[in-house]
């Protein structure tokens, strides 16, 4: 699972810094059925993010400008200083956002808006997240790990986006999605860049996928009505999952079709699970079957 060739193509950061972010997530919080809201933290990072910025070249094949009519390097820095501003402060997650060129996951008369705090069509229906919530969700699956990161599990390929910056920081990532087009979109999105440690799956990710178990963390990008077993099942201990879960459901009132969500975290001991329920959030809805 930690293969050294993996492992080799991960960054290294200054040994000093406060990688977490939103401690209060793990306050005793997270009896089951109780809705707890904890707001991001406030920048702290400045420092260390700016020298992350300076001196990290791009570990993706070139940046293909074309198209974007500007320097995409310099945008997607502004883009990584932004989040940096609104609490963002993991460096392993603002290095990954600084090196995947998000520009070339959207189609192409999208590609001016790709480093905008904006959720994006990507065909089928279905959307790419804002940058924000995007680095808050993978900041909380990353919270308080060391490496080696192990497998993660992504529910909800999408574009490949988020499948690529997961890949820049776990050891292995497994993604899958039910939309064939959109996985043969993230294929040929991933496909220019190599990326040895992704793995992309067309499936139901409901049903998670059992072969790679257990992971070190699952992150899904679509919101059902409950975190499906199957995940918790092939968590390893020691493991999170960060999942948006229908409001409702998680407060046990009925499913009033808003769609209306919540991030929840659930995390894996050997005594059991705890789960915390964080901010609101909207995500496309998560679905059963391959369609
Ligand atoms: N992470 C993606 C975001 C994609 S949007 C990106 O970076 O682009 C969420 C995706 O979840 C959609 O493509 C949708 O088709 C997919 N999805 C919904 N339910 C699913 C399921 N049960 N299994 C796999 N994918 C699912």
């Amino acid at each position: 699972m930690n293969s050294p060739k993996n492992s080799l193509r991960k960054p290294t950061f200054p040994a000093t810094l406060d990688l977490s972010l939103g401690r209060g997530a793990a306050n005793g919080l997270g009896v089951p059925n109780t809705v707890t809201r904890i707001l991001p933290k406030k920048p702290a990072a400045t420092a260390a993010v700016n020298s992350v910025l300076k001196t990290l070249p791009t570990k993706t094949a070139p940046v293909q400008t074309s198209g974007l009519g500007l320097d995409s390097s310099k945008v997607r820095a502004t883009m990584v200083r932004k989040l940096e501003a609104q609490g963002i402060q993991d460096v392993r997650v603002l290095t990954a956002m600084n090196t995947v060129p998000r520009h070339q996951y959207v189609d192409t008369a999208l590609a001016n808006q790709a480093y905008e705090d904006t959720s994006l069509p990507i065909g089928w229906g279905q959307t790419i997240s804002k940058p924000n919530v995007v680095a808050r969700m993978m900041s909380l699956l990353f919270e308080n790990k060391t490496a080696p990161y192990g497998r993660v599990l992504e529910i909800g390929t999408g574009c490949g986006y988020q499948a690529a910056l997961l890949s820049q920081m776990a050891n292995e990532v497994y993604s899958i999605e039910r939309i064939r087009g959109l996985y043969e979109k993230a294929q040929a999105n991933v496909r220019p860049f190599a990326i040895a440690n992704l793995r992309l799956l067309l499936g139901d990710g409901m049903l998670g996928y059992p072969k790679g178990a257990p992971y070190f963390g699952i992150i899904a990008a679509a919101g059902g009505d409950a975190i499906p077993q199957s995940w918790i099942d092939q968590l390893a201990v020691g493991g999170r999952i960060v999942a948006p879960v229908e409001n409702n459901r998680l407060q046990n009132k009925p499913s009033n079709g808003t769609n209306e969500q919540s991030l929840v975290v659930i995390d894996k001991s050997a005594t059991g699970i705890k789960r915390t329920v964080l901010e609101l959030v909207q995500f496309v809805p998560l679905k059963s079957g391959i369609g």
